[in-house]
């Protein structure tokens, strides 16, 4: 044989050899799939959750049995070590809530309303006051002390449903709940009523943090569904001395313990180098926590299940985590990051799943460059199960403290079009959750993270 011609055979070998080991890679893509379209044991522990655990807020009995519930489910998968990291957690407790219009032109109508996560609470007879509208923190200042003091203040901006990113949306709207309430206190407000940050038109109410400053007078802050949010803004414009009867006995109480539930498969070749993927466990108190987030704590546990099912032996430690508090303050998260550093752990790469369990769609890589094109290149991968969006993004809160460490930060992406539909409502109920469209998650979460692990992405 020339020399040319010997070349011409090894470039050949190359190239076929290279297309069998992307075959093989492949075919266990497609029995992670497999698997995880002919077994329920993801979907029955979401059934679990969702059941016994419903309202799991961080420190709350219901938060305990879905820790100890997720420790036995990862033992149960086959996790090579399961163990409890304990986190201090913030301890609120909801109260009696009501919320009346006492109206000379309308007559009263009762509107439906919870109070957000970490607000004070009203006296147990409740606050009676007129009430103001607005739809920003500008129009709050331009009115100031001598048309709020005194008054509720009714934060009613909705989403701008023109956006197609429902995440936009609600980063648009979503400040009137974080800091409404500390920013009416700055001009004498007595509590804040609060639109619920969703694109539904709907009579639930949605609930989540609200966050006090250290300086500023704490009034309470409860969420009004948008129904009723539309309904009291007709009243208002009829009659604007209408009044409102607001009762929300929410209490704090000193901060207690809960735990991060974790679980790991031990690298073959690179056990010091650590993969994590992760969901948040605590729930609003209100809803069965569904597709917020016990969906992406069961994709976590399924991950390990279909890695020992379908004999993936990875390079590095793979490890499922439970975080605890993402909703309230995040502690663990931060004290996940904070052991990984003391310990001298290496993390590689870390994924996210917070944004429902609707069908998948793709994942978010914050990374740049010819990482990001390689990243982005594994599409090809994912063709034969519909799941074409490899893109720039972010990861999530809960992983984000990982990223000074170095870790490759991965949001898992689904439909987002009716996320926010359930989002900390008690419309999130495992109903909401279609068993293919979990587990096509749970694969296309397993295969990513093989295929990571195995190209040294
Ligand atoms: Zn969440």
């Amino acid at each position: 044989m020339s020399s040319k011609r010997v070349f011409g055979f090894l470039i050949c070998l190359f190239l076929i050899s290279g297309a069998v080991i992307g075959q093989e890679k492949s075919k266990i893509v497609s029995s992670l799939f497999d698997e995880a379209l002919t077994n329920e044991t993801a979907y029955r522990q979401l059934e679990y959750l969702c059941r016994n655990t419903k309202g799991r807020i961080p420190g709350s009995a219901a938060a305990a049995e879905a820790v100890e519930y997720t420790r036995q489910a990862l033992i149960n998968a086959g996790a090579d070590s399961v163990w409890l990291q304990k986190v201090p957690v913030p301890h609120w407790e909801r109260g009696k809530e009501g919320c009346r219009i006492i109206s000379s032109v309308y007559g009263p109508a009762d509107l439906s309303i919870t109070a957000l996560g970490l607000s004070v609470g009203t006296s147990d007879d409740g606050i009676l006051s007129n009430i103001i509208e607005v739809h920003d923190f500008d129009e709050l200042k331009k009115l100031g002390n001598k048309n709020i003091e005194g008054k509720i203040v009714f934060f009613n901006r909705p989403f701008d449903n023109k956006l197609i990113n429902t995440f936009a949306g609600y980063g648009g709207a979503v400040n009137q709940r974080t800091s409404g309430a500390a920013e009416a206190a700055k001009y004498g407000a007595l509590a804040v009523l609060v639109r619920s940050a969703t694109n539904a038109l709907d009579n639930f109410p949605h609930t989540g943090v609200t966050r006090y400053q250290d300086d500023v007078n704490k009034i309470p802050a409860v969420a009004v569904s948008t129904l009723d949010a539309e309904l009291l803004s007709k009243y208002l414009k009829s009659d604007p001395l209408l009044k409102i009867h607001l009762i929300s006995t929410c209490r704090n109480f000193p901060d207690t313990w809960s735990y991060n539930v974790i679980g790991e498969i031990k690298g073959d070749s690179l056990p010091g180098e650590y993969i994590t993927v992760g969901g948040h466990l605590d729930a609003w108190d209100i809803a069965e926590g569904a597709h917020d987030d016990g969906g992406g704590c069961v994709q976590a546990i399924e991950m390990i299940r279909l890695f020992k099912k379908t004999g993936i032996r990875p390079k590095r430690t793979i490890r499922a985590v439970m975080f605890m508090n993402e909703e309230m303050t995040g502690t663990g998260g931060r004290i996940y990051a904070e052991e990984a550093k003391k310990k001298g752990e290496i993390h590689y790469a870390a994924l996210e799943s917070d944004r429902g369990v609707l069908s998948p769609r793709g994942f978010l890589f914050d990374a740049e460059g010819t990482r990001l094109e390689k990243l982005c290149a594994l599409s090809q991968y994912f063709k034969p199960f519909n799941i074409p969006d490899f893109d720039k993004g972010g990861g999530g809160s809960d992983i984000g403290h990982l990223k000074p460490m170095g870790a490759l930060q991965i949001g898992y992406l689904p439909e987002i079009q009716r996320y926010f539909y359930y989002h900390h409502s008690a419309n999130d109920t495992f109903e909401q959750v279609n068993f293919r469209e979990l587990q096509m998650g749970s694969a296309a979460i397993a295969s990513l993270i093989y295929l990571i692990d195995k190209l040294n992405l």
